[in-house]
């Protein structure tokens, strides 16, 4: 098996490259697709509170019979939980349903620069830093102006943004403010929900490599030095999604597919969510 490359975050702290996602996982079907990822052999697992599966995540993560220590964890703050003492309590929770120790990263799911000050809510999660309860702390579908305003205002630079990513959506400004500051920039939604693989250069592509059309996409996150995390709870799938380290794209294909880039979102804009007029 070829092995997953770490990216080291600016504290240190290691991640594999390459984890699985569980958004819109039912929590009936997240433990067996935990547990087929793991079998497959991933070791990083991206969940958040607003999932409702982290009870599930834990519990396939406990009788893998792998050090859960081995299983790099990340979970996200929910919306309704910016204030200080929310967010305290909020991780708690996050904690108690996952069942372990400590947590390797925790996230601000969105910053709701509309609806409440995340400044306040980061200093939260400098308090779980410093307190040893997390490994590392970062955000979420935050913007360069929302990283600027925490890195004038705290103490604490992220370790991660984690934003909407793929061939439709190459963020290459806000790509290149979080590498300029050294966050680690995590690609949600790396292959649009399906929406790049029907794509004509990405088909030539994947026939050229003999390669899946998946396969060719996520390699091109690797090779720009993404964090990515696919979802998906069909076997073949999630198999299909790992074996990414035994081939290379050449920089010209690498631009060829940055040059789908159309700005389109799958998800709601950041500068404006506001989850309670959702
Ligand atoms: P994704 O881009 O990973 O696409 C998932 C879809 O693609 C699924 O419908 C799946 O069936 C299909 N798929 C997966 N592998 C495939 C393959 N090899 N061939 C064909 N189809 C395949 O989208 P996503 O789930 O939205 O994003 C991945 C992860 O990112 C999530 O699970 C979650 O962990 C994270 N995420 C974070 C946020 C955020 O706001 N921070 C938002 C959305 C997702």
């Amino acid at each position: 098996m070829v092995a997953v490359p770490d990216i080291t975050l600016n504290n240190g702290v290691t991640i594999p490259q390459l984890g699985f996602g569980v958004y819109q996982v039912p929590p009936k079907e997240t433990a067996a697709a935990v547990r087929t990822a793991l079998d497959i052999g991933y070791r990083h697992i991206d969940t958040a509170e607003m999932y409702r599966n982290e009870a599930e995540v834990g519990r396939a993560i406990h009788e893998s019979g792998i050090d859960p220590a081995e299983i790099f964890v990340t979970s996200k703050l929910n919306n309704g939980f910016h204030a200080y003492d929310a967010a305290l309590s909020a991780f708690e929770d996050t904690m108690t349903r996952l069942g372990l120790p400590r947590l390797d990263l925790f996230l601000i799911h969105w910053p709701l620069p509309t609806v409440s000050d995340y400044t306040e809510t980061w200093r939260a999660l400098e308090k779980l830093y410093q307190d040893g309860r997390v490994r590392a702390i970062g955000v979420s579908n935050f913007q360069i102006a929302h990283l600027r305003k925490l890195h004038a205002e705290t103490e604490i630079p992220p370790a991660v943004n984690q934003i909407e990513l793929h061939p439709y959506l190459t963020q290459e400004p806000l790509r290149a403010f979080d590498e300029e500051h050294g966050i680690a920039t995590e690609a949600w939604s790396p292959i649009a929900q399906g929406a790049v693989l029907s794509d004509p250069t990405v088909i030539e592509m994947a026939s050229r490599y003999d390669r899946t059309a998946a396969q060719v996409v996520l390699r091109w996150h690797i090779q720009l030095g993404n964090i990515v995390f696919p979802k998906s709870v069909t076997p073949a799938r999630v198999k299909e999604n790992f074996e990414i380290f035994d081939f290379e794209l050449t920089d010209a294909d690498v631009s060829l597919i940055s040059g789908l880039n159309k700005d389109a979102r799958t998800g709601p804009d950041p500068d404006t969510f506001d989850y309670l007029a959702t």
